[in-house]
C-alpha cells in the first residue's frame, strides 16, 4: 500500500557545510523510522510536478518526532536547488519511511562503513542509534569528501573516534567518484586482511557505489552480503 503524503513544516535551516545543508522538519503525523531509511519529497518543480526525491534521515526518531534531512546542493538540480531556498515556516510534502538499508541485527560482526559525500548520512543516523544504545559493535567508517571543507560531521567523526575506543574513522579528500574510489581501494587492503569478517555498508552515487561493491566481491564477499543505498 502507498504510504500516505502529508505536509512537513520546515523548523530550521542550518549550513553544514559551504555546499550541504541540514533542514530539520516536522511532519503532521510522526514517522516511525529505522535508522537508513528515508523519505520521498513530492517538490513543486520541475516540466511535471510533483518532482519526487529520496532524502534519507539524518538523526535517528526523535520524541518530538522531527526529521533531519541533509543534502548537497547538485550543480543544476532541480530539486536540491529548490530545498535550498526553503525557509523557517515553508512546507514540503513528503511520506514514508521506505528502505532497507538498515543497520544488520546485533552480531559480533564489526561494520565497515564507506560513504562518499552526503552518502553519509544514513550511516550518520545509524552511527547515532548505535552510540545511544551503547552498541559495542566494531565500527569502521571511511567517509571521502570533495574537499577538505565539504568532510560531513568532520569535527563530530572526530571527536567520536577520540571518545569511542569502537569507533574508527578513516576521512579521504577526492574530488570526483572516480577518485573517491581509487583512494578507498587504495586504503582497503590491509584492513580486508585484518577484518575479513566485517559487515560492509555502502553509500553514494552509482559511479562511487558499483566498483567498491565489485571490488569487495572480487575481496570474497558476495553480493547479497554487501549491503548499499545508491543515490541517483
Ligand atoms: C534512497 C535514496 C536516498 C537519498 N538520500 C539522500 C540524502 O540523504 N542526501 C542527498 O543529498 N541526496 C540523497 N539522495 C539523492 C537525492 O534523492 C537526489 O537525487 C539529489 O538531491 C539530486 O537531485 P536533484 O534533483 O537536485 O538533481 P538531479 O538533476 O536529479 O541529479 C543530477 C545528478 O546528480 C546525481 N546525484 C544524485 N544524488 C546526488 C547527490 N546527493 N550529490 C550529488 N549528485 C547526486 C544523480 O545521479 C544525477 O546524475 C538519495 C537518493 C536515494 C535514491
Amino acid at each position: 500500500m502507498a504510504e500516505p503524503i502529508q505536509p512537513a513544516t520546515v523548523l530550521s535551516t542550518t549550513d553544514l557545510t559551504p555546499n550541504v545543508r541540514q533542514l530539520v522538519l516536522l511532519p503532521q503525523h510522526k514517522l516511525d523510522f529505522s535508522p537508513g531509511q528515508w523519505v520521498s519529497l513530492k517538490l513543486p518543480v520541475g516540466p511535471h510536478p510533483p518532482l519526487t526525491r529520496a532524502y534519507s534521515m539524518a538523526e535517528p526518531a526523535s520524541p518530538a518526532g522531527t526529521l533531519t534531512l541533509v543534502f548537497d546542493r547538485v550543480p543544476q538540480g532541480l530539486g536540491s536547488n529548490y530545498l535550498y531556498q526553503l525557509r523557517v515556516g515553508d512546507i514540503v510534502s513528503l511520506s514514508g519511511p521506505y528502505g532497507k538499508f538498515l543497520l544488520p541485527p546485533r552480531s559480533d560482526r564489526a561494520l565497515l562503513s564507506i560513504a562518499r559525500y552526503t552518502g553519509l548520512v544514513p550511516i550518520h543516523c545509524m552511527l547515532k542509534a548505535l552510540k545511544a544504545a551503547d552498541d559495542p559493535t566494531p565500527v569502521f567508517l571511511i567517509a571521502v569528501g570533495p574537499a577538505e571543507d565539504e568532510l560531513l560531521y568532520h569535527v563530530e567523526l572526530l571527536t567520536l573516534a577520540i571518545t569511542c575506543s569502537s569507533f574508527h574513522y578513516f576521512p579521504l579528500v577526492a574530488p570526483t567518484e572516480e577518485t573517491a574510489v581509487a583512494q578507498v581501494i587504495d586504503v582497503l587492503p590491509p584492513w580486508l586482511r585484518s577484518h575479513h569478517n566485517a559487515q560492509p555498508l555502502l553509500c553514494g552515487t552509482k559511479p562511487f557505489v558499483q566498483p567498491l561493491r565489485q571490488y569487495l566481491m572480487e575481496a570474497g564477499y558476495e553480493r547479497k552480503e554487501i549491503r548499499v543505498e545508491v543515490y541517483g
